[in-house]
């Protein structure tokens, strides 16, 4: 049985960070604005990703990943053609 533990409580140990791929610095946990998963916010070179609690990319496990692709291609399509 785990304890609640506030969001700005050190990351906990239920997610398994030494999972992420080399180079992803954990950062902020948070929570997926579509499916309301826990996530964490990791950072490598500059851009910034959100990770499931098992190291995977949220970008591929999201079960609304529709969104992320949307927010790709609408950045896409700002750029001048
Ligand atoms: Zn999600």
């Amino acid at each position: 049985m785990t304890e609640f533990r506030p969001f700005d409580s050190p990351i906990a140990s239920e997610f398994s960070l030494e999972a992420l791929p080399p180079g992803w610095v954990p950062g902020d946990r948070g929570r997926c604005r579509s499916c309301g998963a826990s996530i964490v916010w990791c950072t490598r070179s500059g851009s910034t990703a959100p990770f499931d609690p098992d190291g995977r990319s949220h970008f591929a496990s999201c079960p609304h990943s529709d969104y992320w692709r949307e927010r790709k291609k609408a950045k896409r399509e700002e750029a001048p053609r």
